[in-house]
């Protein structure tokens, strides 16, 4: 393949849509129903788990009874059959009111999802939308990671709220959940609180597997617990500021690391094995890493030394799992050869290795950008949707940055078959949606996706306010000393506040723009000092986000 092609910049859309045929019909209910039945009540288990998440987002939007005898107003028919093809979907109209047909257990979720965003639920009932057609996923890979640390979110938020919200990126088309079991913080396995977080992890996983998601794991190459063998541990890698480091980590390259790895990871992976892993991603640095003479350079050499008898160890034990190389903060400041030497050191496709993660903190990395993936293997990207530029990350609120996202996805997407965003807590869901999006159909721009995220969690009517209101708050993002207009975001802000039902607006999807737009306001009109307003604000993120015990990173500077 010639550079050319790599060099070339990704327009979206360029990439063809295949099987979406999404007719507009104008077959939309005039009166808001008042009752819904849904059909068939069959046992299918999949079809009744589906039934129950479309009935609990209903009731938290409109007041509509669902019932199970007599003539309902409108009547949702789930089905599985092959028609619409893997995890895609099919809404038609059928007699009394729409049929949703699933290629699979996802693919009706998917419809379902899709159909819950296009009705509305501000006029007293529910009224279905009109989107009918059939559609399903561009990329392959469409997963999110949830990290669990710092008592953040998915940390300490009562298990069945975190559940709730993997059924609810489902429905915006993410088909796996990726966690990490971050050995540094226990003193080995039977550590009461590696126990702990075992649990934990075991839970969300398992919420996801549940609605026919995929699971997956994290981890460093070279991990090591908090007591790991002093021994055998890892010299520093250079550039450490930019590149995590615990300390904890081992290094392969001493006569017995290894073993203690792979004997780390044998326990962790067992932990699940009823559950059943399909990815492993396998990370060089941020942490880990070893910069000793004998693994240097780390990311094409020791990392490999170590990534592959790991990788070997989940294939041994989930026969089918993929692996996914991870590249992130190679080559970051000076070239190290990392790249060069991945792709020589892959001239061969390797059997062991299924993708490689390419992604960073700021841009998506330039050596990609001019030349293949090493192996030829398919790339998937790590978006930092938590993070950037803003400290504590979620503290202000909500922090939409569509604009920044549509620029890397334009650089970039038609390269990918998929990603993991970066997740630290709920603060960043508009960001979840936009990426899901991407994924699903690389040419859906990240304004289409805010617009039907803004109708179906706020109100078609308040779209356009939401969409001004987030084009300042994403230019006062890293709260630059020139003012965007907060004081206009806030306007914005009220004016949505006042026309949205009991239910939007008390909803965390919307108090947690509010407060931003409130916060950002208060900033801007008293630098130096937190007015009462904004004390009350911070608080009530701190009880959205169940930060009571967070560490700063996380924490709502109250
Ligand atoms: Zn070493």
């Amino acid at each position: 393949m010639g550079n050319s092609m790599f060099n070339a910049i990704c327009l979206g859309g360029a990439i063809a849509f295949g099987t979406a045929l999404s007719a507009q019909d104008a077959a939309a209910q005039v009166k808001p129903a008042q009752t819904i039945r849904i059909a068939p009540a069959d046992a299918n288990p999949m079809l009744q788990r589906v039934a129950s998440i479309f009935e609990r987002q209903l009731r938290k939007r409109c007041d509509a009874r669902f019932i199970t005898e007599g003539d309902a107003d409108f009547t949702l028919e789930l089905a599985i059959t092959p028609g619409p093809g893997r995890q895609g979907f099919e809404i038609s109209n059928a007699p009394g009111g729409v049929r949703i047909t699933g290629g699979d257990g996802l693919g009706l979720l998917y419809g379902v999802g899709k159909f819950l965003r296009s009705g509305r639920y501000d006029r007293g009932g529910f009224m279905p939308g009109a989107w009918r057609g059939i559609d399903a996923p561009e990329k392959e890979f469409r997963a999110i990671y949830f990290a669990t640390h710092f008592h953040n979110f998915y940390h300490d938020a009562p298990v069945e709220e975190i559940e709730q919200y993997v059924e609810e990126l489902a429905l915006w088309g993410y088909n796996a959940v990726i966690v990490w079991f971050d050995m540094h913080h226990f003193n080995g396995f039977a550590d009461p609180e590696a126990q702990k977080m075992v649990k934990r992890l075991r839970s969300i996983l398992g919420a996801a597997k549940r609605v026919g998601m995929g699971v997956g794991l994290t981890l460093l190459a070279n991990e090591g617990y908090a007591n790991s063998p002093a021994e055998l541990r890892i010299t520093p890698p250079t550039q450490i500021k930019i590149r995590g480091m615990y300390g904890v980590e081992l290094c392969p390259s001493k006569p017995g690391a290894k073993e203690v790895v792979l004997h780390n990871f044998e326990a962790v992976f067992g932990a699940f094995s009823d559950i059943g892993l399909d990815y492993l991603s396998i990370w060089p640095y941020d942490q880990g890493g070893c910069g000793c003479a004998k693994c240097r350079p780390w990311g094409c050499n020791g990392f490999l030394m170590m990534a592959q008898p790991v990788a070997e160890l989940g294939k041994r034990m989930f026969p089918g799992i993929r692996i996914v190389l991870s590249t992130w903060l190679f080559d970051p400041v000076e070239n190290e050869g990392e790249w060069e030497g991945l792709a020589r050191a892959f001239e061969k496709r390797p059997e062991w290795v299924d993708y490689i993660l390419a992604d960073s903190h700021t841009t998506f990395p330039s050596y990609l950008l001019k030349n293949p993936a090493p192996g030829g293997l398919p790339l998937v990207n790590f978006p930092e949707i938590s993070m950037w530029g803003m400290g504590p990350w979620g503290g202000y609120g909500a922090n939409p940055l569509p604009q920044r996202f549509q620029a890397l996805w334009d650089s970039a997407g038609c390269k990918l078959s998929g990603g993991f965003p970066y997740s630290e807590g709920i603060f960043e869901d508009i960001n979840k949606a936009v990426y899901s999006q991407f994924y699903w159909r690389s040419g859906k721009k990240a304004s289409e996706t805010l617009r039907e995220y803004a109708s179906y969690e706020y109100s078609p009517d308040a779209a356009d306010d939401v969409l001004r209101m987030i084009e300042i708050l994403e230019k006062n993002h890293t709260r630059p000393s020139q003012d965007s207009g907060s004081q206009a975001a806030f306007d914005l802000a009220q004016k949505v506040d006042a026309g949205l039902t009991r239910q939007a607006r008390t909803a965390w999807r919307w108090r947690i723009l509010y407060l931003r737009a409130l916060l950002d306001r208060e900033h801007y009109a008293r630098p130096d000092q937190k007015s009462d307003e904004a004390r009350k604000a911070l608080a009530e993120l701190v009880e959205i986000y169940h930060a009571q015990n967070a560490e700063p990173p996380v924490r709502p500077p109250l």
